[in-house]
């Protein structure tokens, strides 16, 4: 075998691979009421409102814990008691949006379309004007369960265009894709510090109008989970309301100076083109195909068919990648027997090539070689 002298690189969509400088960053213990501190958790707000260019409109409010508590937050917090969600789904994270508000006992509707077919906008006009009562709607962007773009942009202005309020779970296209809140309108946009910013999990963050989240004060049912409390408090005092996770905040802000650096969201979306890019061109020559339309993908994570042949198992070919390097990302499809990878971290195209590599020798390994002529 080919033992590997370095952690496994993870082709996962969060966890990901993060680069020395973040996880050095993270070698120091911080006091959560010194200044210096708090200064690291206002720097990141201000930078992160910079990327959508929100500064006139909207404020950041960062979350304690994975993504989902940041969106269950937004949900909690901005929908009012007597208010009625719809949520877009075409995927497993739109149904756990859907989830937590009907959890949350918030009335809600949802629209459903196939995984591979992106929500179209003149679905969600169509709903809107059947139904008056629907103040808030729920979009994922990037549906990481298949890696599927939704055209933000175009839902964004029927929402708007309806008088209704849009909360987007931008968890995994966040920092790489282009999002401009001068010219797309939303309530709130998620996102949290283990996706394409490449920092550590472990918090989550929502750029929220400010008069959407001034306006919202006694919505959240949860103690935890409100973001107008989060942010009042943190106006106020500059630090966090619970124990914040400062080695979580100090990596993700040193992955932030990093994305500066780098040249920001144009320069990620690039880096990141470049590894979907690899990655397409040495799957095909293993004989591997998507499972997405090229033209609905994003650059993000990609669904491959697995081999159709009862010798592969995933068990097996992933503890054959991950041997000599690469971490792969199980399918979440019920249909279809897929794996997925990862095209965001800190990792390049020739990480990519050395992954396709690895994937082509495990499966010859497994006797499931490609194809005659690839
Ligand atoms: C990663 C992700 C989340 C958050 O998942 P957590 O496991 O809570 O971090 C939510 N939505 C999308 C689209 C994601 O990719």
């Amino acid at each position: 075998m080919h033992p590997v002298n370095r952690d496994p690189i993870l082709l996962t969509p969060g966890p990901l691979t993060t680069s020395l400088h973040t996880k050095t960053a993270m070698l120091r213990d911080w006091g959560s009421w010194d200044a210096s501190f708090n200064a690291i958790t206002a720097q990141i707000r201000a930078r992160l409102l910079a990327i959508v260019n929100g500064h006139d409109s909207h404020v950041c409010v960062p979350m304690q814990g994975s993504g989902t508590f940041s969106i269950e937050a937004a949900v909690h917090t901005l929908l009012p008691r007597d208010g009625h969600m719809l949520v877009l789904i075409n995927g497993a994270y739109g149904k756990r949006m859907a989830r937590m508000v009907a959890m949350m006992g918030r009335r809600v509707s949802v629209f459903e379309t196939g995984e591979e077919r992106p929500i179209a906008a003149r679905d969600v006009e169509r709903l809107l004007r059947a139904d008056p009562s629907i103040s808030h709607v729920g979009l994922i962007h990037c549906e990481t369960s298949t890696g599927i773009l939704n055209p933000l942009a175009a839902i964004a202005a029927v929402v708007a265009a309806e008088g209704r309020a849009l909360i987007v779970d931008a968890m995994s296209s966040f920092g790489a894709l282009p999002i401009d809140a001068r010219e797309i309108p939303f309530d709130a946009l998620i996102a949290a510090s283990g996706k394409c910013i490449e920092g550590p999990p472990g918090m989550g963050f929502v750029l929220v109008r400010k008069s959407a989240l001034e306006g919202s004060a006694g919505n959240s049912q949860s103690l935890s989970l409100d973001l107008h409390e989060q942010w009042s408090y943190m106006e106020q005092t500059t630090q966090w309301r619970f124990t914040p996770p400062t080695h979580v905040v100090a990596g993700f802000h040193a992955a932030l100076e990093q994305f500066v650096a780098e040249g920001g969201q144009p320069a990620r979306l690039a880096r990141y083109t470049g590894n979907y890019q690899a990655l397409m061109a040495g799957t095909a020559q293993l004989g591997l195909a998507p499972f997405l339309d090229a033209a609905v993908q994003a650059p993000i994570i990609v669904t491959l068919h697995a081999p159709a042949d009862a010798r592969y198992s995933f068990t097996d070919f992933y503890a054959r990648v991950r041997d000599k390097g690469f971490i792969l990302y199980p399918g979440k499809l019920t249909r279809a027997e897929t794996f997925r990878v990862g095209c965001i971290g800190a990792i390049g195209a020739q990480d990519m090539r050395l992954a396709v590599h690895a994937m082509g020798d495990a499966l010859r390994e497994m006797g499931l070689s490609a194809p005659p002529g690839a």
